[in-house]
């Protein structure tokens, strides 16, 4: 049973390592954003609530973050451990996060902080832009993101050091390069790979 949280600024390779990582202990890999983003294609009542919102780089309510989580994190396949990539982004939703795994006397194991420097996120930011074609991935909307995690998400990392739950990561290099760091952090912390 692992639980782990993947936390770092917008670019870190948060996504990428997310999908790696799920795979390697065999847990799936939640990413709030990947869920807002197919609502928000699929045209679902909850995308069109958040499309103007991801479109400005501003976090979606915590209420309604908190509500999805709960309910993906209540699926069999995430009983047995999982990822969590891009929430809890507030303190709000560390609180939702402990409430939801103290039901189940559950906690979390590790918090992967996947550090980069801003330079470097806002260069790859804006090369995924293109590749992928995002709407929160303009130069301004990037720039608002890194403020918006500055300001209500880097908090959470002095929340989790306190309970010496955070490993930090280099999150530059390639990408096996970087996963490696991780699988070797965690394996540091008694966390093994299936
Ligand atoms: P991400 O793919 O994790 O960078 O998330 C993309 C966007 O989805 C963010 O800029 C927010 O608008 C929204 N989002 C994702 N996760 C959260 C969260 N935990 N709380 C609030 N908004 C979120």
């Amino acid at each position: 049973m692992t639980r782990l949280l993947l936390v770092g600024p917008p670019g870190a390779g948060k996504g990428t390592q997310a999908a790696i990582l799920a795979e390697t202990f065999g847990i799936p890999a939640i990413s709030t954003g990947d869920i807002f983003r197919s609502n928000v294609a699929n045209e679902t009542p909850l995308g069109l609530q958040v499309k103007a919102i991801m479109a400005a780089g501003e976090y979606v309510p915590d209420d309604l973050t908190n509500e999805i989580v709960a309910d993906r994190l209540s699926e069999a396949d995430a009983r047995a451990g999982f990822l969590l990539d891009g929430y809890p982004r507030t303190l709000d939703q560390v609180k939702e996060l402990d409430r939801i795994l103290a039901a189940d006397d559950a906690a979390l194991d590790v918090v992967v902080l996947l550090e980069a420097d801003t330079d470097v996120v806002v260069g790859r930011l804006l090369k995924r832009a293109k590749e992928q074609g995002r709407i929160d991935d303009t130069e301004d909307v990037i720039r608002n993101r890194m403020s918006v995690y500055a300001e209500q998400t880097s908090p959470l990392i002095d929340v989790y050091d306190k309970r010496n739950l955070v490993v930090r990561v280099d999150g530059l290099g390639d990408v096996a390069e970087v996963t490696a760091r991780i699988v070797d952090a965690l394996a540091a912390r008694g966390l093994a790979s299936a």
